[in-house]
């Protein structure tokens, strides 16, 4: 598929194509050029697609799990067939490197995230007989109950810009395996996958108000979503404050919620870490989609004897990093998402610098059309700096010195986030134990790739519950005992 900018993008809302008054522009941000103009959703754009989902949600939760899954299957059909047209757009406003646009942004993870929900595993449990003594509600007895899960209803997965199509689908196919109906409102910056994902849907032939997208700029279209009576869950993957203000916001009609939200993960490398093994996954942080991923190992809490060898091993590394254009093969650093963010990165990194860091690399903006950020090494920091606290969704990193693994455990904890953390030891035991003891919703011991089918999520401000495998199920189902004598 070649890029056409002047294709006219629909909202898709009860299985119509919905023309909006006005469009906004998507922006590659590798080259700053227009690659498509968006729909702008209304809030009423919005409450119809949520009346929608309402509407379907009878028929749909009523399909038994097999004809649901067939639905589920025929989508992952249809998008192994389209998917590869769709690299050249999702890879321009993304602008992620095109070896990640091949197998992170479309297709691969994505379609397994479909496969695995077409046969859902069956989470009804029993529980053992118990007597019950004669009293005021009834004789005594042997009164048996049986724990079944319902659909949730409506769900609106509200998304972020890094990952789209894998993102929404993370969230949609086990809320759609499990039974209820979908509004997809993904993130601003690149929604034009997200509406090639609507047209597959409408190829497969789901139902209409099954599944509904809808797109814009601004914060009000998807805020109706959280107040409207129509939407029973909020999935949402984004920033820890957005993600505060929907929990605010959505407990005026009690939403359901999953958040997956902000990170910054920690990498202890423990005296006897394998050095060139651990700067091989922190050197990912630059890599790997420019740092605009939630579980990337930004803050390395480096044992002191290993200290300077990793800045040095790091130095060397981030010097092999091509920067600039990601559509070629050999870049491995392409831009970040927006100019907003690149400045926003770069006063992260200048207030590292203020407070005391060494920049070791980076820190001259390339000389380069896009918003790119050079890979940042920032050392010598101290447990309070901003740069250690907060997260900078960019290529940066940041090492810290301890002295054994009680300072270690307590430096990784001294963080308001909680959602990926790394221990690197040539002792798996002694790995294990430090994990045991880090307030981390996953951990990755002498590796940075995570197990697909774990359950994923975060503590503290990263996030509340857990999806991906069973628990992606359970996290779109309402609980109901059922009981009898
Ligand atoms: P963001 O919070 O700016 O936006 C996410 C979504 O929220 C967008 O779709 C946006 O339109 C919507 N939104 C904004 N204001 C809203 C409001 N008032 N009500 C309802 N929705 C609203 O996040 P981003 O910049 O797109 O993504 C980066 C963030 O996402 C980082 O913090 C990153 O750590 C996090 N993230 C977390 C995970 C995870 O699994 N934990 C995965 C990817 C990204």
């Amino acid at each position: 598929m070649t890029i056409d900018v002047d294709k006219v993008w629909k909202l898709y809302i009860n299985g119509e194509w919905v023309e909006t008054d006005s469009t906004y522009d998507i922006i590659d941000p590798a080259t700053t050029k227009v690659v498509g103009r968006a729909p702008e959703a209304t809030v009423q754009h919005a409450l119809d697609s949520a009346a929608a989902a309402k509407d379907a949600l009878a028929g749909w939760k009523r399909l038994s799990t097999a004809e649901r899954g067939a639905y589920i299957a025929k989508l992952a059909d249809v998008l192994e067939e389209v998917t590869p047209d769709w690299v050249e757009l999702v890879q321009a406003e993304t602008g992620a490197t095109m070896k990640i646009a091949k197998t992170l942004q479309v297709s691969g993870q994505m379609i397994e995230r479909f496969r695995y929900y077409v046969n859902p595993p069956d989470l009804r449990e029993s529980l053992l007989p118990q007597p019950a003594e004669a009293n005021a509600l009834g004789p005594a007895g042997l009164i048996s109950a049986t724990v079944t899960r319902q659909p949730v209803g409506v769900v609106a997965a509200i998304t972020p810009y890094n990952f789209p199509l894998t993102n929404v689908a993370g969230k949609i196919a086990p809320a759609l395996a499990m039974g209820n109906t979908c509004i997809i409102k993904p993130a601003p910056q690149d929604p034009l996958g997200i509406l090639l994902l609507a047209e597959a849907v409408d190829r497969a032939g789901f139902p209409p108000g099954v599944i509904n997208v809808i797109t814009g700029s601004g914060p009000e279209a998807p805020a109706a979503l959280v107040d409207s009576p129509n939407v029973n869950m909020i999935s949402f993957t984004g920033s820890s404050p957005v993600g505060a203000k929907i929990f605010e916001n959505g407990g005026k009609t009690m939403k359901r919620l999953l958040m997956e939200l902000g990170g910054k993960g920690a990498l202890i490398m423990a005296d006897d870490a394998d050095v060139g093994a651990a700067v091989s996954a922190i050197a990912t942080v630059w890599g790997f989609h420019s740092g605009q991923i939630c579980t990337a190992p930004t803050r390395v809490i480096c044992h002191r004897s290993k200290y300077d060898e990793t800045v040095e091993s790091l130095k060397g590394i981030s010097g092999f990093l091509k920067v600039g254009d990601p559509t070629l093969d050999d870049t491995l650093v392409g831009p970040v998402i927006t100019e907003t963010h690149r400045d926003r990165v770069e006063e992260f990194i200048q207030s590292g610098v203020d407070a005391g860091a060494t920049m070791v690399v980076g820190g001259e903006r390339p000389d380069l059309p896009g918003y790119f950020v050079a890979p940042t090494l920032l050392a010598d920091c101290t447990p309070d700096m901003h740069v250690v606290q907060e997260e900078a969704f960019g290529p940066v990193v940041v090492v810290l010195p301890h002295d054994g693994d009680d300072e270690a455990i307590e430096l990784a904890n001294n963080s308001d986030y909680g959602l990926f953390s790394y221990v690197f030891s040539a002792d798996q035991t002694r790995a294990y134990r430090i994990a045991n003891q880090l307030e981390s919703g996953n951990v990755a011991l002498n590796c940075v790739q995570p197990h697909m089918r774990a359950p994923f999520g975060g503590y503290k401000m990263s996030g509340i519950g857990r999806d991906r495998g069973r628990w992606g199920l359970e996290a779109y189902s309402e609980i109901q005992a059922i009981n009898w004598m």
